[in-house]
């Protein structure tokens, strides 16, 4: 599922062994939970389809005041389970 999105690619090792990497794409990219309580920072976890849909919601903003894009950040601000 995953290698078919595009998500990972194989990689195929000795002795049969296959890890999987996350794309370049992807790999270094991250949306972030900040918990305004403690400050906890997490990572959050958006599928490759929702990842699409951000970066056309971006696209958009960004094309009607001329600018273009290189990348984004996302980061939701709210309490973390241990501050609920
Ligand atoms: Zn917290
Ligand atoms: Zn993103």
């Amino acid at each position: 599922m995953l290698e078919q999105a595009g998500v990972v690619i194989p990689h195929h090792g000795m002795r049969g062994v296959t890890r999987y990497e996350p794309a370049e794409w992807l790999s270094g990219h991250h949306h972030h939970f900040r918990c305004t309580e403690c400050g906890r920072v997490e990572d959050v976890a958006v599928t490759p389809a929702e990842e699409r849909r951000m970066a056309q919601l971006v696209g958009g903003m960004a094309g009607r005041a001329g600018f273009h894009v290189t990348g984004h950040t996302l980061e939701i601000e709210g309490r973390c389970e241990r501050c609920m």
